[in-house]
């Protein structure tokens, strides 16, 4: 059994809208509460109440109604949620990692979690528990949930913005597969995470998979791009230290953060699609060992604002969480290694080769030349404890091409963007008339699943990717 986390919008009236959000406070307020009391303690020279017991038994001497409409176990999951992070912070202090800092900021808004048995959920409807004496809390979810009903565990209440989402936790079974079908441990293949391409796999049988993420690439741009101009037309509102911000500055902030949330989103939909595709790959081909490239020893580097920027625009963490988690439903092994110098190192003879500018390798000792890329992830499946001196043979010759975040506007082949409209219909200059957003680019040509195309090594493959 995994656990794993969807989540889902709601569909609530204003009525329903006010009080979720009044729950939202309410927790904020206890987590408020919290941090107060702990100040004091630290004032008086005691010890911080940080236990999830003690937490408790002064939420119990606070009384009933204390928090508006929220319920003993919602704030007590607050509480929870207290605790956990103070003792995570304790145990990275204890490691030695000064950094570590405990709770220490007041939140307006703190999301609320209800554990099983707490909450009843009844088709796309959701019963959420509150304080007694209060009217029940019926909500709309806006999809089915991707789990059956019995196999939820808990559901947690947030906003982004002005959203409100509920995420629904589950135990999954890991996948089961009809005897002969299942992946076989000793099928390795290596996978390197990049920014253009989110994942090149190298696997056994000389195939190979790339993972297109240009289209996540141009979103990033065109947000920050946006974002950029956004913040020069009203930097001359913004208020100074000290000073309340304007009705106009508090609407762009509003706005601002809104767009914020819509470019992660995008984003993360498109890496989980990276993610699955590799999976989906790998179980087709009983592959029971992916050999994951962690790039992440060596980011904590300077390398100036630009690559700064994009690193932290790739959110690599996410990306590999998301392969780990749906690998392990998939009941594929994931280990992950120090990938440094394997994009730089010739897959053939083992020598260095300095890093290429594009995406073409090349040796200049032996003569081989291959994907760049595809070259990061033989070397990495080569990284494993026990693995082969030389992966020459296993180079991939056979490479299937696939795209992730389609969904993302600017794929289309006008590499417009919908969301920048013309302001001026058909005057000069223009770019015509509105219209909506192409179809997916390639969407028809795509329809079977998995054909691979053959590159030959060397040879620049001609597809758009
Ligand atoms: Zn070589």
């Amino acid at each position: 059994m995994v656990l794993r986390t969807a989540r889902v919008g709601l569909r609530v009236t204003a009525a329903q809208r006010e009080r979720c959000f009044g729950l939202l406070a309410s927790a904020g307020d206890v987590w408020a509460c919290v941090l107060d009391m702990n100040r004091w303690q630290r004032h008086r020279g005691l010890r911080p109440l940080a236990s999830y017991q003690e937490l408790c038994r002064e939420l119990s001497a606070a009384g009933p109604g204390t928090f508006g409409e929220l319920d003993t176990t919602g704030a007590r999951s607050v509480l929870r949620r207290y605790s956990d992070a103070w003792f995570a912070a304790a145990k990275r202090r204890a490691g030695g990692d000064s950094l570590a800092r405990f709770p220490r900021r007041k939140r307006g808004l703190v999301p609320v979690r209800y554990y099983h048995g707490t909450f009843v959920l009844d088709g796309q409807r959701l019963r959420l528990p509150v304080g007694r004496g209060c009217a029940p809390l019926w909500v709309r979810l806006d999809r089915e949930l991707p789990y059956p009903v019995e196999q939820v565990r808990s559901v947690t209440l947030l906003n982004e913005g002005r959203r409100l989402f509920v995420e629904v936790t589950a135990e999954v079974p890991v996948a089961t597969y009809e005897p002969g079908c299942e992946p076989d441990p000793g099928r390795v293949a290596g996978v390197d995470p990049g920014v253009i391409h989110p994942f090149a796999v190298a696997g056994p049988g000389a195939e190979g998979l790339i993972v297109s993420g240009r289209a996540i690439r141009a979103e990033t741009h065109l947000h920050l791009k946006d974002t950029k101009h956004r913040r020069r037309a009203v930097a001359q509102r913004a208020p100074k230290p000290g000073q309340a911000g304007s009705r106009r500055w508090r609407k762009h902030r509003a706005r601002q953060r809104k767009i914020e949330a819509r470019h992660k989103r995008r984003v993360k939909q498109a890496q989980h699609e990276a993610a699955k595709t590799v999976i989906g790959w790998a179980v087709k081909r009983r592959i029971g060992t992916l050999v994951v490239g962690d790039p992440r020893g060596v980011l904590d580097l300077k390398a100036g604002r630009r690559h700064n920027q994009r690193v932290r625009a790739w959110r690599v963490g996410y990306l590999l969480r998301c392969l780990k988690d749906k690998a392990e439903q998939a009941g594929i092994r994931v280990m992950l290694v120090d990938e440094r110098g394997t994009s730089s190192t010739c897959p053939a003879c083992g020598r260095r080769v300095p890093k290429p500018a594009g995406r073409l390798f090349t040796c200049m000792h032996c003569g081989f030349s291959g994907h760049r890329d595809l070259v990061g992830g033989a070397n990495i499946a080569r990284r494993r404890p026990g693995g082969p001196i030389t992966t020459k043979n296993l180079f991939p010759v056979v490479i299937t091409h696939r795209r992730a975040g389609r969904h993302l506007p600017g794929t289309g082949p006008a590499r417009r963007d919908p969301r920048r409209r013309p302001h001026h219909g058909a005057l000069a200059g223009s770019i015509g008339r509105p219209r909506p957003a192409p179809p997916p680019w390639g969407v028809a040509r795509l329809s079977g699943e998995d054909q691979p195309t053959t590159v030959k090594h060397g040879q620049r493959s001609l597809t758009r990717h």
